[in-house]
């Protein structure tokens, strides 16, 4: 399956292979047109619900950042994956990857060999216990070639400012730390006031091992992150009574630890009463993932609480909306408590004062933060797998296409004349000029048969059709073809942009 959508994808111009001509290394994609397109529009959706609504306020901070900041951050010292090398061919692999890919491929013949093997969770293991478990399975390099002892490898990209050595940076691994350098002035100039939630959607860089799974693992990708900073004093959500009732599908610890797959069904307001979210702020913004994901087609979701020994230590909890993948399931978002340690660790590595004055108590404190944090291209691979449809002749679909939301479809709507001819490109070029004064993303095309088209729109998810025929001239009528039934409504030309608008804001793909 993720073969066939990738040549999709690919062909359709939605992804294209960075610097394909010079066999680049692999993790790193461009967005061809229509890709760029959906990418805007995911993330339009997210600044809609995650700032406009919610009244946040929204950087842009820079991409590369002084050491000092990363060592203070903790990402100099500890952002890094555990790597072996192979003695024989000197290949690289990550070494917890190596072994769960161990333990998938041999599983039937570890049943009956040793089955507690089975059991092993990478999670958590420190680089000798990498080792020891390597060497107890005996893995080995696919040469053949034994492996050497695992050693943490920094995944940041360095670099140096200016001319003179020693000024060493590296492009940022996640853009959060930017809100935390930036949280003073904004705050200082926005009311200064808590809650405030600053937001920032950007690029960030990990120099991965060895990606090799399309758009799930990247050496540069996008982020979008909200830095939820509030008093400890009181961690209640003030639009909490608005998803108290939502419920989400919880994957539990409990679940987890037993290597089971089964989902609790619980409410906003069960997670806090339970204690299974540290407090409203997190279980509001859980509910708020949830229906993003379910408004942007992508259902198969749960939100997976983490283990104890995956949290970091400064953690008040940590839970992941995970989406159901021909991967498997994969972890999209990341929800952190990240208390006060940013801004602390940043107040002490600068010697700045980072902390705010609460009038009503009188005192100074550094406040909290909870962080939702989006990978988009993630969500956009998992936006390409739910919207997905097979080729079917009994529903008139003799090629493969994409039933996406209309609210985040590359292009709203395609205007075609029916014959190069007699007046109908000129009208449909009218057409195409008004739609797009109205702010629609249109496509005209005249090129090939009508039915041809119509298969290229279904590959790029376009969800409605225009045409203009030989009728058109006599009764100010078009047709729109609407991509999930195929069938048609004729519309009066002056009604055309009212329809279509309408149709979007109702998701509507069939008549
Ligand atoms: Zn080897």
């Amino acid at each position: 399956m993720f073969e066939k959508i990738m040549e999709l994808a690919l062909k359709r111009g939605f992804l294209i292979q960075s610097a394909e001509v010079y066999n680049a290394p692999a993790g790193f994609y461009d967005f061809g047109p229509v890709g760029t397109a959906l990418k805007r529009k995911i993330q339009e959706a997210w600044r809609n619900q995650f700032i406009r609504r919610e009244g946040n306020l929204e950087i842009e901070t820079c991409a590369i950042l002084p050491e000092i900041v990363l060592k203070a951050s903790g990402h100099v010292g500890c952002f890094a994956d555990p790597l072996v090398e192979c003695i024989k061919c000197a290949k690289k692999h990550r070494a917890d990857e190596l072994i769960r890919n161990y333990l998938g491929k041999n599983k039937e013949e570890l049943k009956k060999k040793n089955p507690k093997a089975l059991e092993l969770k990478t999670e958590g293991m420190n680089a000798e216990q990498l080792t020891k478990t390597i060497t107890e399975l005996g893995i080995t390099c696919e040469c053949g070639g034994k492996l050497n002892e695992a050693k943490p490898f920094n995944l940041m990209f360095k670099t140096n400012i200016g001319a003179a050595e020693g000024n060493t940076a590296y492009t940022r691994p996640e853009t959060a730390q930017g809100i935390f350098l930036d949280f003073q002035r904004v705050f200082k100039a926005h009311g200064a006031k808590l809650p405030m939630g600053i937001a920032q959607i950007g690029r960030s860089f990990r120099n991965e091992i060895s990606p090799r799974q399309g758009l799930l693992r990247l050496r540069e990708f996008t982020q979008m992150e909200l830095e939820y900073f509030f008093d400890p004093q009181n961690q209640k959500h003030l639009k909490f009574k608005e998803v108290e009732n939502e419920e989400i599908k919880l994957y539990t610890r409990e679940e987890q630890m037993k290597n089971s797959e089964k989902e609790t069904r619980i409410t906003a307001r069960e997670l806090v009463e339970k204690k299974i979210v540290p407090n409203e702020i997190m279980a509001y913004f859980l509910v708020r993932e949830k229906q993003f994901y379910d408004a942007m087609g992508v259902k198969k979701h749960r939100i997976r609480h983490m283990l104890a020994e995956e949290t970091p230590h400064y953690s008040g909890g940590n839970f992941d909306v995970e989406v159901e993948t021909s991967y498997g399931w994969i972890e999209t978002v990341g929800t952190a408590y990240r208390t006060d340690y940013d801004l602390k660790s940043h107040a002490q590595a600068s010697k700045k004062e980072l902390s705010v004055f609460i009038e009503e108590r009188k005192e100074k404190i550094i406040p909290h933060v909870v962080e939702p944090s989006f990978g988009v291209d993630r969500l956009f691979w998992c936006v390409l797998e739910a919207a997905y449809r097979q080729a079917n002749k009994e529903q008139g679909k003799e090629w493969d296409w994409f039933d996406f939301p209309t609210s985040i479809s590359p292009i709203d709507v395609a205007v075609f004349p029916l014959m190069k001819k007699d007046g109908m490109p000129e009208k449909a070029r009218e057409i195409e000029k008004t739609l797009r004064e109205e702010g629609l993303d249109v496509l005209y095309d005249e090129s090939g048969s009508v039915g041809k088209r119509y298969a290229r729109m279904d590959e790029v998810g376009t969800p409605y059709c225009i045409t203009v025929d030989y009728e058109t001239k006599e009764t100010g009528e078009v047709t729109i073809r609407f991509r999930n039934d195929g069938k048609q409504i004729k519309v009066k030309i002056s009604e055309i942009a009212r329809t279509i608008k309408k149709c979007i804001k109702e998701g509507k793909v069939s008549v």
